[in-house]
Parts: structure tokens; C-alpha cells; sequence
């Protein structure tokens, strides 16, 4: 499918640290715009609706399954998630770059429709580093945390599929990572041509 925004698709196992790095980036960027996704998991914290996710029921969930909603969806630690069409298509057919957070299996989805996506992976650098991570984070009773570092592993050998990969080790330079990869974008000939149409027009070329 062709679009003149750019589509950003970030994945990661949990605890690399993908939500802070991308939360970040749209603080930085205000021309890319997050995807709001659906799940079927309850909220948590100061989780709104609307905002983190639009959280849903499962027979709420099947239903836009059913009527075709989704550009993709994964079951992700034993919930539902998906990206609705309406979460993205309007926005990068007018041009915005949006930006999607999601697993791997949901990644791989939306690389075979939208075949010019940008896939990022972001690795942690160490195993260490990563259970330490989800321990600190303190979210997760300690039976979670095994479930997500035995998951962790399949994720991570995923990271082939991906163009571009990002090691997490040090969280500034992880953010000037992102930003090179969504700055490079901006730079293709089909992007500045769309962007800077003025300039191309006023050079006669
Ligand atoms: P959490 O429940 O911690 O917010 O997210 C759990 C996992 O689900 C994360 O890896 C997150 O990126 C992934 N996820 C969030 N939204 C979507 C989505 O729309 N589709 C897919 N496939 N995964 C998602």
C-alpha cells in the first residue's frame, strides 16, 4: 500500500525499555503521532481510555474482528491487542508519521500490507540488564517476569525481520538512535520532494 506519511512499527521483548524510548520521541517530534490500539486487558495505573489504549471487552473485541477493524492483531501474554485501521490509515494518507508500539507477530502483520513501513527493534544489552529491568520496574509478580523473560527470547530472534535495530544500553543514546532513524526517512527523495515542493519547484526540478 502506498501513503506519503511514514509508518513507524517499534518492537521489542518487555522491559527494552520500547515504551519510555517512543514516549520520548513523540515529546521530541510532534510530526509523528502515536497509534492507539485496542486490548482486551484492563487498565493499569493512570491508564486512560482513549489515551494509553481503548481498553474493550472480548466480545467487544470480536466484534471488530469479525467487521474486519483491524489492520492487525496478536494475542500478546494472554490478551488481545490490534491496530485499527481507523488508528492509522487517515492519518498517513494525509501525510503524518505515525508511530505503532507493538509485538513482533502484530509487526510482521502490517510489514506485509504496508510493505514501506520502517521496522525497529529494540534489544536490551544484556540479559542481566533485562531482568533487572522488569524487576525494578516492579509491575510484575516474579512468576510474570520468568513467563516474559522465557517469551523474551523468541521475541528477540525476531529482531532479523527488522531494517533497523537499536541496543538499549544507554537511554539518551538509544533516543538519538530513534531519532536518526526517523530523521533519515524525512531525507528520502520521495519525502522531501512532498515536503519541500516549494524548493523543488522554485530549482525547476
Ligand atoms: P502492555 O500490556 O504492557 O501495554 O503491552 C504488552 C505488549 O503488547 C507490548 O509488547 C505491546 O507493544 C504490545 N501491543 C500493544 N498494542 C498492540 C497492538 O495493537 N498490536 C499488537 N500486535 N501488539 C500490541
Amino acid at each position: 500500500m502506498d501513503y506519503p506519511g511514514n509508518l513507524f512499527v517499534v518492537a521489542a521483548p518487555s522491559g527494552a525499555g520500547k515504551s519510555s524510548l517512543v514516549k520520548a520521541l513523540l515529546e521530541l517530534d510532534s510530526h509523528v503521532q502515536p497509534s492507539v490500539s485496542h486490548t482486551t486487558r484492563p487498565p493499569r495505573g493512570q491508564e486512560k481510555h482513549g489515551r494509553e489504549y481503548f481498553f474493550v471487552s472480548e466480545p467487544e473485541f470480536d466484534q471488530m474482528v469479525l467487521a474486519d477493524a483491524f489492520v492487525e492483531w496478536a494475542h500478546v501474554h494472554g490478551r488481545r491487542y490490534g491496530t485499527s485501521k481507523k488508528a492509522i490509515e487517515d492519518r498517513i494518507a494525509h501525510g503524518a508519521d505515525v508511530i505503532l508500539e507493538i509485538d513482533w507477530q502484530g509487526a510482521l502483520q502490517i510489514k506485509r500490507i504496508f510493505t514501506n513501513a520502517v521496522m525497529i527493534f529494540i534489544l536490551p544489552p544484556s540479559w542481566d540488564e533485562l531482568r533487572s529491568r522488569l524487576e525494578r520496574r516492579g509491575e510484575d509478580a516474579p512468576e510474570v517476569i520468568e513467563t516474559r523473560l522465557r517469551n523474551a527470547a523468541a521475541e528477540m530472534s525476531q529482531c532479523k525481520e527488522f531494517d533497523f535495530v537499536i541496543i538499549n544500553e544507554l537511554f539518551e543514546r538509544a533516543l538519538f538512535d530513534l531519532k536518526a532513524i526517523v530523521h533519515s526517512q524525512r531525507l528520502k527523495y520521495v519525502s522531501q520532494k512532498r515536503l519541500r515542493a516549494d524548493t523543488f519547484k522554485a530549482l525547476g526540478i
